[in-house]
């Protein structure tokens, strides 16, 4: 089973042996066939697909990998856009493949969050892959705050519709200075890059005509570490402040989090109603 990675745009972004293997594989299953057929056309590869997108890939995974294994099939595996499996079909797939003992070989190639990651000027030695927020703003905000002291970079991805209103729960979850990213058409002609503090990417983009045209990807930066920590002492004495008293939340915190005593015991006093 091949996973192949497409364009996330830019035609030209796709390898020699993802187009091989697109030629030559027995059977190629496409999230949507009309789109792949674009893709093929394009280079010359007269051959039609299958549909398997999430509505109908756990209910074929298992017959389908029984027939790769009877008959000897090849199989690949396209997405729409970017690399398969990432915030798009092909898990099952692939859990089923390797329970069966069916080889499964990934094609690399286009990925939104990774080419968005490269180009944000963000750290790249540590982050984290979050794909969409959930639709609901109240779950979104609660996965946000979870994250708000995370010292790695985090990456989203968002549709168009959505964009603005994601940037502004983050601004107001993270807070206006947090460094991010807004990558909007990578790889394409409009490709147009937001970077700066989130206060200022919002207010660009509310003033950019084309600000919510097209694709996104969103990235935060990192936490700054005093940030990450007061908020970290924070969270914790709140929660076991409702359990138990004051004095023992100061000391289990501190070692919870193997700080200093003295360290939580000043911040509990600045968190005082009264301080
Ligand atoms: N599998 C794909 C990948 O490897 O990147 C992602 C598929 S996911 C369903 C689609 C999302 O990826 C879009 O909503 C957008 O957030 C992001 N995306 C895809 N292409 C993009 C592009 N050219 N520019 C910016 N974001 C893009």
């Amino acid at each position: 089973m091949y996973l192949v990675a497409t364009p996330i745009g830019n035609l030209g972004d796709i390898s020699l042996r993802a187009l091989g293997v697109l030629a030559e594989c027995d059977l190629l299953f496409a999230e949507d066939t009309r789109n792949t057929l674009g893709l093929l056309d394009h280079y010359g590869i007269s051959r039609k697909s299958q549909a398997l997108h999430e509505h109908n890939e756990r209910s074929i995974a298992s017959g389908l990998i029984l027939r790769l294994r009877q008959e000897q099939l090849s199989m690949a595996l396209v997405s729409d856009a970017g690399t398969p499996l990432i915030s798009d079909p092909g898990f099952p797939l692939v859990q089923a493949a390797l329970s069966e003992g069916v080889p499964v070989r990934a094609i690399p190639g286009a990925n939104a969050a990774l080419t968005a990651l490269c180009v944000s000027g963000l750290p790249t030695d540590r982050f984290i892959y979050e794909g969409f927020l959930p639709p609901r703003e109240q779950a979104a905000r609660s996965r946000l705050s979870a994250l708000a002291s995370n010292t790695r970079t985090l990456i989203f991805y968002e549709s168009p519709r959505r964009a603005k209103q994601t940037l502004r729960i983050m601004r107001e979850v993270f807070g206006d200075s947090r460094r991010a990213c807004v990558c909007r058409e990578l790889t394409k002609l409009h490709e147009t890059h937001y970077r700066g503090n989130l206060a200022e990417i919002e207010a660009a983009i509310a003033a950019d005509p084309f600000g919510d045209a097209g694709e996104f990807v969103l990235l935060v930066g990192p936490a700054p570490e005093e940030v990450a920590d007061a908020r970290e002492i924070g969270r914790v004495l709140a929660l076991l402040s409702t359990e138990v008293s004051r004095r023992t939340a100061i000391d289990l915190t501190a070692k919870i989090l193997g700080r200093p005593r003295n360290e939580v015991y000043t911040f509990a006093l600045q968190d005082e109603p009264n301080a």
